[in-house]
């Protein structure tokens, strides 16, 4: 029988009428003749109880209790929707992590996946049951201890099931309806995608369209999963929500298909650096060591400086890393002069800024995107400060208080209210 892995995520199994909510649309793809693995989150707001738990217990908690406690969330989700199941006449079976066994690395709270041996649970649909309940987000190590994969792991479960059971598709059921070409919250005018490509996906996953976890989706477009998005709280038919699938399938997109925005960006510049050979590492290799996740990276042209001071040739660095991290990065920075790794005048850090994104794999063969957004930032009078683009993307970062006017301005120019 064809395989179907359907994802329930935590506000779909919040309460026990949720999951009997979910157990129906469950129901129903058995009866359209699936055999289906479901993958379970913890009841929402559990596994936030379950981490408060260990911090306060042991502040500096050893990373195998931590994945041993946090882990017991998705064991509740995963048993109750399998009683909930057989109780509608559906033949179900639970499984942990280490029943199946989902064999993991030994990276406690962030483990990888080695190997889904398919033998346990193929063997259980060949005895006749419909439904295999599995607990997301958890693993087993080689060492045969719990591992966890990471907050926001379950979707990543979902599709590495999809993958290794050569699923039809992967549908995550969520409590929005699906992935829209902006933030309904922030532009009125936002409207539900039928599909996206992969490559458009990461880069919205990445930048804060925070509905499917980014690790999830690089391993769908390894794979070739196609994964749909969808809300648990409505009626669904094949045709709900958002598929996430390959190019392939996207007959003509339009050349921008989203814009995201990143609120929590600082922008840090440092001034009159040396122009030489080895200086954007001795700059950057401190901030990795320092755990700062740079984003945007810009280096001015060379200039001659004609203070005495500065004989040789200098230039300007900017880049941006999340808010949460400028003090951190600021004493990077000061540590690497302090230590004679490098030398600035001045470093500069601006922690009111947003960063904007369109997006849109249109672009590889269309011109002028860039003057486009550009054009549409210059009408409203937005000043840019720093600018990136990659294959399929331009970035901008802008004053804070210029978010929302920028998004919905570049969501109005791409006309990405029409479908
Ligand atoms: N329950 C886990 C979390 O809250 C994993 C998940 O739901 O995806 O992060
Ligand atoms: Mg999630």
């Amino acid at each position: 029988m064809p395989i179907l892995v359907m994802k329930f995520g935590g506000t779909s199994v919040a309460d026990l009428d949720r999951i009997a909510n979910a157990a129906e649309k469950v129901k129903r793809e058995v009866e359209r003749g699936y055999d289906v693995i479901v993958i379970v989150s913890a009841m929402s707001g559990k596994t936030n109880e379950l981490v408060n738990w260990v911090e306060t217990t042991s502040p500096l908690y050893d990373a195998r209790e931590y994945d041993a406690v946090v882990a017991s969330g998705e064991n509740v989700t995963a048993g109750l929707m399998s009683l909930r199941l057989q109780e509608m006449g559906v033949s179900a079976r639970s499984w942990q992590g280490w029943q199946v066994p989902i064999n993991t690395t030994s990276a406690h709270g962030a483990a990888r996946f080695m190997s889904i041996p398919r033998a346990n649970i193929d063997a259980k649909f060949a005895e006749g049951f419909r439904v295999a309940v599995v607990a997301g987000f958890q693993g087993l190590s080689a060492e045969g201890r719990i591992t966890t994969l990471g907050r926001g792991g379950s979707d990543t479960t979902a599709v590495a099931f999809a993958a290794a059971f050569e699923a039809e598709r992967c549908d995550i059921y969520t409590d929005v309806d699906g992935i829209y070409t902006t933030d309904p919250r922030i532009s009125p005018k936002a409207r539900k995608l039928d599909k996206i490509a992969f490559e458009e996906m990461l880069e919205l996953a990445s930048l804060g369209a925070k509905v499917l976890q980014t690790r999830s989706v690089e391993l769908a477009m390894r794979y070739n999963v196609r994964l749909r998005v969808l809300s648990s709280f409505e009626e669904t038919d094949e045709n709900s929500g958002t598929l996430v699938c390959g190019e392939d399938e996207i007959m003509e997109s339009k050349v921008v298909s989203g814009v995201a925005y990143s609120r929590d960006e600082a922008k840090i510049t440092l001034f009159t650096i040396e122009d030489r050979p080895g200086i954007a590492s001795a700059i950057f290799g401190p901030l990795a060591e320092a755990g700062i996740n740079v984003d945007m990276i810009v280096q001015n042209i060379s200039e001659k400086d004609y203070d005495d001071a500065h004989t040789g040739a200098v230039t300007d660095m900017t880049f941006s890393c999340p808010t949460n991290q400028v003090a951190r990065a600021r004493k990077a920075m000061e540590d690497a002069m302090a230590a004679g790794l490098i030398k600035y005048d001045d470093l500069i850090i601006d922690t009111e800024v947003a960063k904007i994104s369109v997006v849109g794999i249109g672009m590889r063969s269309h011109a002028g995107v860039a003057a486009k957004m550009f054009e549409a930032l210059a009408a409203e009078n937005v000043n840019i400060k720093v600018i990136a683009t990659s294959e399929i993307k331009i970035s901008v970062l802008v004053d804070r208080k210029y978010l929302e006017l920028a998004v919905q301005a570049l969501h109005d120019a791409f006309e990405l209210d029409k479908a």
